[in-house]
């Protein structure tokens, strides 16, 4: 399935903009149970979601004004040799997740952050560090400022979110595009 993804690989290789209607690729990176498939589930409720042979859960939102669309990859696999098909590789941006109640999470976030530099050397990619769970306040094992000390160190952007209480989930989504939008300007100009 990860076929149809070549062509956004090959025009990004070459760096060129992909055009206007092709599918934003943000991927959902994270430890296990930190809430993947809950802002998957979330964004398939409401985005306005496609039936596309281009990706799996492809929907399109309105951001500033502006329609995107996204085509959200949720719990891809890969190797630690990172090849072409690597979702490292071939996401457009991703959303870094972990549980403010399961510090193992948050190192695992930063064992991704590494990874991903290492797999993408030269490119500025949009990243944003999210703290999910944030409604289960008594269980809380990362602060705030943790969390924000080490997206500063890891040079992306951080909220945090609670997918059970619906809260900045949508923010998470509009600020990738936001990044996506000003990176596909920058390159424009
Ligand atoms: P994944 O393994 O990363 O896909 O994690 P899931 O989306 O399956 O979530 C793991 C568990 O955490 C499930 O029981 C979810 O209902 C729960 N969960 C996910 N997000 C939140 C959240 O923001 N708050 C709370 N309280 N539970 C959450």
């Amino acid at each position: 399935s990860w076929s149809s993804s070549d062509s956004v690989i090959s025009s990004e290789s070459i760096g060129e903009p992909p055009p206007p209607s092709s599918p934003y690729r943000v991927v959902l990176l994270g430890a296990s149970g930190v809430g993947k498939t809950a802002f998957a589930s979330i964004f398939a409720g409401a985005a306005d979601s496609m039936d596309s042979d281009e990706c799996e859960l492809c929907g399109e939102v309105e951001v500033d004004g502006e329609a995107a669309i996204i085509s959200l990859i949720d719990k891809p696999s890969w190797d630690s040799e990172c090849d072409q098909n690597c979702p490292m590789q071939s996401g457009d941006a991703y959303l870094l997740l972990y549980s403010i109640t399961d510090r193992a999470s948050f190192l695992r976030a930063s064992e991704l952050r590494i990874a991903l530099r290492r797999c993408r050397p030269a490119q500025h990619t949009p990243i944003i560090l999210v703290g999910n769970k944030c409604d289960l306040v008594r269980r809380r094992e990362v602060s705030p400022n943790e969390g924000r000390a080490c997206a500063a160190l890891f040079d992306c952007k951080f909220i945090e979110t609670s997918a059970a209480m619906q809260h900045n989930v949508w923010e998470a989504f509009h600020g990738i595009v936001r990044q996506l939008r000003l990176r596909r300007d920058s390159k424009e100009a």
